[in-house]
């Protein structure tokens, strides 16, 4: 198995002797360009080949060079792994063939008999695999607030291993405190795991803030442009990655190198991708909050939300994401949704293109109607991914299909 290079290895690391002047950590964005690529091999070629093999060589037998099989190891998918430990600041990283073959490889670091306890307003699937399969194998849940800190608190037992949020969650848009999560978490001999597809490692890394490992769903804002599916864990917990590597390898769940070489290259924009769509995010959120044809906007940008502060502390902006009700019922809001004319109708987020969804029959249709109720997730809610076109012209998209469902601005 190839997991060497795994740590971080920033470009300009080797190479300074001591005649030359010291140099600065580098940059998200020169990162994003230039972590773990290596010049060195494959002819200097300053792109890096997809490496299509499902298999390698041998010199002789029991003599190999870092690669024996595709599943275990294969060069572009390194090369991706580098890439994503670099720009998380962790030590290690691994992908995935979706996000939640991701997820999975984490929670299968469980035995049976451990608990998690969970925010309970995390993405469909994470809380289908939580409260569906894992049961079966005598694994025990906790659906918890966790902008609650005491009720954190209270739902972890003996038997808690992990303690799993998003931040912001989805589709509420709710803001948890990573650190002080963290501090609850360690006291407890918790692992604290963010799932960090909503704000992606440009606008927030867990790790700095105490998370022991960060997942990502790469199909949204690192991949960027809705055309493959992926996942990654980070982690700098040298057990947690020796444990996952190994289930990597052993369950297979892995990433394509064509797809990892989409991801890799996706990287490299991500930071100019993440600024444009927060741009426009914060234009469309303040268009809407403004709008008596809307009833409540939920976007952590905006002063009055209740995790305004927190996400100022812990993000460098606040995403691409809004949620927002629409001020009808149910029928009202699915005739809206089918006079937008940019944002199409889909589940799926984090791309260049705008996307809407009603998350009440789309990505949560998996909850029962009082999971749905609990959380919050109501009927005339919709939740926009914001995508990098130019703002104006979404700003009217939505206003022409509010003025034709129910009437003009005011
Ligand atoms: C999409 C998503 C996932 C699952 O990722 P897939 O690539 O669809 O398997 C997990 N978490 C979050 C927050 C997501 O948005």
């Amino acid at each position: 198995m190839a997991k060497d290079g795994q740590k971080k290895e920033r470009s300009d690391d080797e190479g300074s002797s001591k005649d030359e002047p010291e140099r600065k950590a580098p940059g998200f964005e020169t990162m994003a360009i230039h972590a773990g690529e290596s010049d060195e091999e494959h002819y200097r070629a300053v792109v890096p080949p997809i490496y299509h093999t499902s298999t390698y060589k041998l010199e002789e037998v029991g003599k190999f060079h870092g690669y024996d099989y595709s599943r275990s190891g294969n060069p572009t998918r390194a090369m991706l792994e580098r890439k994503l430990a670099c720009l998380e600041e962790a030590k290690y990283g691994l992908a995935f063939s979706s996000g939640m073959a991701a997820v999975n490889a984490v929670v299968a670091l469980l035995e049976s008999g451990a608990h998690v306890v969970s925010e309970e307003n995390v993405y469909g699937g994470t809380h289908r695999l939580l409260s569906k399969v894992y049961p079966k194998y005598k694994i025990d849940l906790t659906w918890v607030d966790a902008t609650d800190l005491s009720k954190v608190e209270k739902a972890i037992k003996k038997e808690t291993k992990l303690l799993w949020i998003e931040t912001p969650t989805n589709p509420l848009l709710k803001i948890l405190d990573i650190e002080a999560l963290a501090k609850i978490a360690h006291a407890n001999k918790v692992l604290l795991v963010v799932d960090n597809t909503f704000s992606s490692p440009y606008l927030q890394r867990p790790i700095e803030h105490g998370a022991d490992i960060v997942v990502h769903s790469t199909t949204k804002y690192i991949g960027g442009h809705s055309d493959f599916i992926g996942g990654a864990v980070v982690t700098s917990n040298d057990q947690a990655y020796l444990d996952m590597a190994y289930y990597q390898n052993a369950a297979g769940a892995v990433p394509s190198p064509n797809d990892c070489y989409m991801a890799a290259r996706s990287l490299k924009t991500l930071a100019l991708r993440m600024r444009q769509h927060c741009f426009n995010a914060k234009k469309i959120a303040e268009f809407l909050d403004g709008d008596s044809r809307v009833k409540k906007v939920y976007y952590p940008g905006l002063p009055d939300h209740p995790g305004h502060e927190l996400a100022k502390k812990q993000m460098d902006d606040f995403g691409g994401i809004i949620t927002f009700e629409v001020n009808g019922d149910h029928e009202t809001t699915k005739a809206f949704v089918s006079e937008l004319h940019y944002f199409a109708l889909a589940v799926s987020l984090g791309a260049v293109e705008s996307l809407i969804a009603h998350p009440a029959s789309m990505t949560h249709a998996s909850l029962t109607g009082g999971e749905k109720q609990k959380i919050g997730i109501k009927d005339n809610m919709v939740r926009i991914s914001v995508g990098i076109e130019e703002v104006e012209d979404l700003i009217q998209d939505l206003d022409i299909a509010l003025t034709k469902t129910i009437g003009t601005r005011k």
